[in-house]
């Protein structure tokens, strides 16, 4: 996915034509620093004497609030007293002080900034709030924000079932609520602004984690525009994050070429769920319809649909996946210098001998990059194929890169690469008369035409879906045909967006492009 980047770059970010594509995660990270201004607003604002009244009846245990009680917030607007803003956010380096000192002194971080002493505001608990850091792991953590080893086995136990431990990041923060005597009564974990977590101590003195729900408003956008110099302005001149570009690109993929197929005139209509808390922007949700037009590239429209009992994907109007999950190409090349032929006349040895893959030509040290996801076979030198990669894929295949330059580190069998996945980088080693990519496709351990399989459609949906996908079909089709096309940019200006509020939402949908998941909290 375009706007993918995994936390250990594992995942190379997706080159692309001519627009720029901001990472989702730079966008998280820009809408929590909003939140976290705001939250800090809050403190400031509520902790003048509110603060008690709103958080205290329920830090202090009187009524403990059951992990039910805060799931009833769901669809409700008015931000309660979940979840708790963060007092401060200190450098994960500083160290809090002493346990024994922290019954009287509030967060280090806080002394002479515009908040006051927690202390002196919520009845005798202070608030301390820590980032994530760079620790090793949750407990590790938690000692580094001031817990000793029973405090930090005590808040995993009560957690372990709400928080995948394994995907915790540097930013996440950690706010312990404590009694004068230095007990914990609260601790919250966020992650980010959907995925907060909070361990309370009840009646029985026992600490229970939960997952706090966060209402999520969700609203359908509906636009469409000319299309002038470059996609991406024109989703901005509509008041559309230019992150949907990568959307089209992912989706039209093999289908449509964004780099040569476009042209000034071209149109497009989408149909996207934007999420907002409390009115701030937190990101695009399903795409549930994209249609682009072009001069070249004719009209192709994809439909979001989520079969029984697997992924959602992108469909065409007839029920096929959009792709069949192979890039359309495996690297950025000039041309393609021979194709699938199996009765070639060899340009070295001078006879007939097949060529069983397609020769894309470019300059050496291009990078190569895995077609699809799957584990590396062999990774090294191979005779005329010069240094060599395979990897074998699902359904059969196996996939071959040969005459590289160099083979990309870590790169070895038994390695599990991911789509796009840098692996190689072009040359001409081996049996060969210039600097190009052999990229040779096998099915069942007989040479195919990757052309065929990279460009062709996707499988089919189950015929029993079939009703209910023509059913969704109709509807979005209605939908996209209401959508007035805004000039495009350097015309006159957009229309006003056209708004429908479909939902208050009762539970926070990831970004549901099919390789655009957000960590997997649960
Ligand atoms: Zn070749």
């Amino acid at each position: 996915m375009a706007a993918e980047q995994t936390k250990d770059g594992i995942r190379t970010h997706r080159p692309l034509p001519s627009v720029d594509i901001p990472l989702l995660r730079d966008e998280r990270r820009a809408s929590r620093t909003r939140q976290m201004i705001v939250s800090t607003t809050v403190v400031v604002l509520i902790s003048g004497g509110t603060a008690a009244a709103i958080i205290l009846p329920r830090v202090l245990g009187s009524e403990p609030p059951p992990p039910s009680q805060a799931s009833e917030q769901v669809g409700d607007t008015t931000p309660g007293p979940y979840p708790l803003p963060p007092s401060s956010i200190e450098e994960s380096a500083q160290r809090p002080p002493p346990l024994a000192a922290q019954g009287t002194v509030t967060s280090n971080a806080d002394a002479g900034s515009a908040v006051p002493e927690a202390a002196s505001t919520t009845g005798g608990t202070t608030r301390t709030t820590r980032t994530f850091g760079q620790s090793g792991g949750f407990r590790d953590a938690l000692v580094a924000a001031g817990c000793n080893r029973d405090e930090a086995q005590e808040l995993i136990t009560a957690l372990e079932h709400v928080i995948d431990f394994r995907h915790c990041h540097p930013e996440d923060t950690l706010t312990f609520e404590r009694t004068r005597a230095g007990s914990i009564v609260r601790f919250q974990y966020d992650a980010d602004r959907t995925h907060i977590y909070q361990a309370v101590r009840d009646n029985a003195g026992r600490l229970r984690g939960s997952r706090v729900e966060v209402p999520v408003q969700r609203t359908r956008l509906t636009r469409g525009g000319y299309v002038g110099s470059a996609l991406g302005d024109a989703l901005d001149a509509l008041g559309i994050g230019r992150s949907l570009v990568g959307i089209f690109v992912e989706v039209f993929e093999g289908r449509i070429n964004f780099s040569t197929q476009t042209r000034d005139g071209d149109s497009f209509r989408i149909l996207v769920d934007e999420e907002r808390i409390a009115g701030d922007f937190l990101r695009y949700g399903t795409v549930h319809a994209l249609e682009y037009t072009g001069s070249r590239a004719g009209t192709q429209r994809a439909y979001f649909y989520t079969p029984r009992g697997s992924e959602g994907d992108f469909f065409d109007s007839t029920g096929h996946a959009m792709h069949g999950g192979w890039l359309r190409t495996p690297l950025r090349y000039d041309h393609i210098s021979s194709p699938f032929d199996p009765r070639r006349m060899h340009p070295v040895l001078h006879r007939i001998m097949p060529h069983n893959g397609i020769d894309y030509s470019a300059g050496t040290g291009t990078p190569v990059w895995a077609a699809a996801d799957g584990t590396i076979t062999f990774a090294g030198e191979r005779g005329a194929n010069g240094n060599l990669v395979g990897i074998r894929h699902q359904g059969g295949f196996d996939s071959f890169y040969a005459h590289l330059s160099r083979i990309a580190p870590g790169i070895r069998p038994g390695v599990v690469v991911r789509q796009r996945q840098l692996i190689g980088y072009v040359g001409t080693t081996g049996r060969s008369t210039g600097p190009h990519l052999h990229f040779g496709l096998q099915h069942h351990g007989r040479n195919v035409d990757p052309a065929r399989e990279l460009n062709g459609p996707g499988r089919p949906l189950p015929a029993a879906e079939m009703a209910a996908f023509r059913r969704l079909v109709r509807q979005l089709d209605a939908e996209l045909g209401r959508v007035s096309l805004a000039p495009a940019p350097q015309g006159s200006p957009a229309p006003a967006p056209q708004e429908t509020l479909i939902d208050e939402g009762d539970e926070d949908l990831p970004v549901t492009t099919p390789a655009a998941r957000r960590r997997a909290h649960h």
